[in-house]
């Protein structure tokens, strides 16, 4: 019968076969960032419309185009939130996080939603990590952030991981490297795409992301930030880069680098494999010393990334094996609940143990215990005994059921698993 309902566009269901490797890439991120500092914060995932537009910037794609806006019943515009450091920037200002030791290290995982058109790698909902250390603008804090990127796409193997950097300078010196930039490209506006030309004014930068060849030819000869950055700027970026290099951590310097998000000063840097297509982000970031003070907060210097897990995903394209199960129980029709008795026990001494729930024949149970991938199955008698069959070999012993876990425990020192 075919279903009634599908989901949205853009959207997809994470069904049980694909949540492993979701969860593996969650508990490696948790590992890491917990044991760097870093603390889990959770935001709504509808917020204010104008946390958004003021904290992603009222000239990018995300705001102009992509936003999943609605009205609520008292008429207040909310908004589905595009991505997290305008929340968590939000958050630190509501909660006056700013009396606390600085600087404030945070994380998330969770959803997001674009309006973007749909592809292999694109949704409207998917999934990002996100890291943010808010208070501080040493550049051991972007060095650290980067690395912790860094090593975490190294431990979960993602292949052909390459890291562009760059530095956008201070807000001033970004000014008047704006004012440049407009300015060339008005000199040499005749040669321009439509699109880059319709936004000279509004987001200059955006030229060098274009794929117009005739915008690119343009870009070539185009004045980069790199080169007009001021020393302090030059220093910091100076020493990022020093950092990546004591820690390993290899790069490419892309002077162009443009981030979709209008708040980036200083370092900007992306992620990428050569195992995605088109969308070949894995995750980016950088600094936004300026956003707190936007949203209503004090002056504090932050920065922070943010990874797509479906990119890591479709990149690593391995599925992740699920740990087996210990036990399946085996319950002849007088020993149906009894078998939920023996399942309990076990679960709370930590093994890992199913049953049928169906009422199926013990010969259907039996099917059933092979299907599951568990190692053995715990066969119960209608005499109360039971025996532990090893669902390799199917060699069959009697079980103590009071000891169904030393039972399990012994196996596997003897495997030496
Ligand atoms: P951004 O917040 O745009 O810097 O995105 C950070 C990362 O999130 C990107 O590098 C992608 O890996 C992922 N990402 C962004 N937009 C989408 C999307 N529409 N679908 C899937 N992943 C996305």
């Amino acid at each position: 019968m075919a279903a009634k309902f599908s989901v949205p566009r853009g959207t997809f269901d994470v069904l049980p076969a694909d949540s492993a490797a979701r969860a593996r890439i969650y508990l490696a991120a948790a590992r890491a960032f917990e044991s760097a500092g870093y603390k889990r914060i959770e935001t709504p995932v509808f917020e204010d419309t104008e946390v958004f537009e003021r904290g992603v910037g009222s000239s990018t794609d995300i705001v102009q185009k992509e936003m999943f806006t609605f009205e609520d019943q008292g008429g207040r515009s909310l908004t589905l939130r595009p991505e997290a450091t305008a929340s968590i920037c939000r958050a630190y200002v509501e909660h006056g996080m700013h009396k606390l030791p600085q600087p404030v290290k945070l994380w998330c995982w969770g959803p997001f939603f674009r309006h973007e058109r749909p592809q292999a790698g694109r949704h409207r909902q998917f999934h990002q990590i996100d890291l943010e250390a808010i208070g501080t603008d040493s550049p051991l804090a972007d060095a650290e952030a980067i690395i912790l990127l860094h090593d975490l796409l190294h431990e979960l193997a993602v292949p052909g991981v390459e890291l562009r950097l760059g530095s956008l300078g201070s807000i001033a010196e970004r000014v008047a490297y704006r004012e440049e930039l407009v300015a060339y490209l008005r000199s040499r506006e005749a040669e321009l795409s439509d699109e880059v030309r319709a936004r000279i004014d509004q987001n200059p930068l955006r030229a060098f992301d274009s794929d117009h060849e005739g915008t690119r030819e343009v870009m070539r000869g185009a004045p980069t930030i790199l080169d007009r950055l001021s020393d302090s700027d030059a220093e910091h970026f100076e020493a990022v880069k020093r950092l990546l290099d004591e820690a390993g951590v290899a790069y490419v310097l892309d002077p162009t680098l443009v981030r979709g998000l209008d708040y980036y000063t200083r370092t900007v840097f992306e992620f990428t494999s050569n195992a995605l297509g088109a969308q070949s982000a894995l995750g980016g970031g950088g600094r936004y010393d300026g956003l707190v003070a936007e949203l209503g907060g004090p002056e504090v210097p932050a920065i922070g990334w943010a990874a797509g897990i479906e990119r890591i995903l479709l990149a690593l394209d391995a599925p992740v094996e699920e740990a087996p199960l210990d036990a399946f129980i085996v319950a002849p029709e007088s020993q149906r609940e009894r078998a939920l008795v023996v399942a309990t026990e076990a679960r709370r001494a930590g093994a890992c143990v199913d049953l049928d729930l169906a009422g199926r024949s013990e010969k259907g149970q039996m099917k059933q215990a092979d299907r599951s991938g568990a190692d053995r199955a715990v066969i119960l008698s209608d005499d109360g005994t039971a025996r532990l069959r090893d669902m390799r070999t199917g060699a069959d012993r009697p079980l103590d059921l009071d000891d169904i876990v030393g039972e399990i425990e012994r196996e596997r020192d003897e495997a030496g698993l």
